[in-house]
């Protein structure tokens, strides 16, 4: 595979070391994609404004975000370029749709009022999904209720957004905050925008009728797990009080392979977030006015989320409970010996810092 190489418009953004980096890690991923399968699909549920829904679940293979082309960030291993020549013709996306359809045939008696679709990257960046196929994947879901659109803040547009809003549906666009912090989203996350930006997006959104959905990350690399979890409580009351924003959910860093964070984390240097601290984001911001929902992939595992080990699946669950009745009584049905090594993780885990003086 070639190595990722920064395009004229990202040049400049994020910061050079960080971009740097994250370029040579990923070059060192060898891995060939099919443009006429989807990356994944699957069936769940999801709260949603207007009550749980079942969901049909698409990641849509676009050739990749534009922004792991520069490095990108810290976190994410998702490709560079994920098919030769980095991008996918229309006939090949709409098979892509196609297959999603087939496998839902498959699994559900039948089709889910909500669909969502990611692309690992952004569904409203013409480079990756054309206007034509763009207009072709809100005809084939017009009979839905709701759909939810992936996209960085760059590029959502009333206008793309009236292709799904004018046939009826409600629409969502998912972006990926991560924070409301921009010092960390910048300097841990290496993501190049601002809140601000992620506040235009939002007003642009609701000219087309559609609303928002943050994504944050919990604990990016270079915050302590106190200080993680104060940036998440802040960062959700933060996206709560954008008029738009309707839905937060806040998740878990995990360790993917080809990134900063797996690198700092087979050194030592970094340990996901505990799952105790995903249940206190969710208890402390409650009373936010927001859908706030959680789903901590690879939990109870060493690259993901964890607590000791033998609580983990109840504290998943808990989580889960949360997501669909927003109830912070659930927290308090799990408990575990853990609790208290990881209340002293929270006040006295130290940050990464070099020392003042010798
Ligand atoms: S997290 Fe999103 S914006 Fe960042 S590199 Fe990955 S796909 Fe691109
Ligand atoms: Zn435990």
């Amino acid at each position: 595979m070639s190595k990722p190489s920064p395009e004229v418009y990202e040049r400049g953004r994020g910061m050079d070391a960080h971009n740097q980096v994250m370029r040579d890690i990923r070059s060192e991923k060898e891995a060939e994609y099919d443009p006429h399968e989807p990356t994944r699909v699957w069936l769940d549920e999801d709260n949603t404004p207007g009550g749980v829904k079942r969901s049909l679940t698409i990641i849509l293979n676009t050739g990749g975000c534009r922004w792991a082309r520069a490095g990108g960030c810290t976190m994410c291993g998702y490709v560079a370029e994920s098919v030769e020549g980095g991008s996918v013709p229309h006939d090949a996306m709409m098979d892509q749709i196609q297959a999603c359809l087939d496998h839902e045939a498959e699994e559900a008696d039948e089709p889910a009022p909500l669909v969502k679709i990611y692309t690992s990257g952004s569904f409203l960046d013409e480079r990756e999904v054309a206007a034509e196929t763009r207009d072709a994947v809100a005809e084939t879901f017009a009979d839905r209720e709701r759909v939810v659109l992936e996209s960085l803040p760059d590029f959502v547009d009333a206008d793309k957004l009236r292709d799904f809003t004018d046939r009826g549906l409600d629409a969502d666009v998912a972006v990926g905050l991560e924070t409301a912090t921009d010092r960390v989203r910048h300097d841990c996350v290496n993501k190049y925008f601002d809140f601000a930006d992620f506040e235009a997006a939002c007003a642009e959104a609701g000219d087309a009728g559609a609303g928002v959905k943050a994504y944050l990350l919990m604990k990016p690399p270079f915050l302590t797990e106190g200080e993680a979890v104060d940036d998440m409580v802040s960062s959700v009351e933060r996206c709560a009080a954008v008029d738009n924003c309707h839905t937060v959910s806040m998740n878990p860093c995990n360790v993917q392979r080809y990134t900063m964070v797996d690198e700092l984390h087979f050194r030592g240097g970094y340990r996901p977030p505990w799952l105790w601290s995903v249940a206190a984001v969710l208890e402390r911001t409650a009373d936010a006015d927001a859908i706030v929902v959680s789903d901590p992939v690879g939990h109870g595992s060493d690259r993901g989320p964890h607590n000791c080990g033998d609580c983990d699946d109840r504290v998943q669950k808990a989580i889960k409970d949360f997501d669909l009745r927003q109830d912070p009584s659930v927290f308090e049905q799990v408990s575990c010996d853990c609790e208290r090594t990881w209340e002293l993780v929270v006040s006295e885990e130290p940050s990464f810092g070099a020392p003042l003086t010798r």
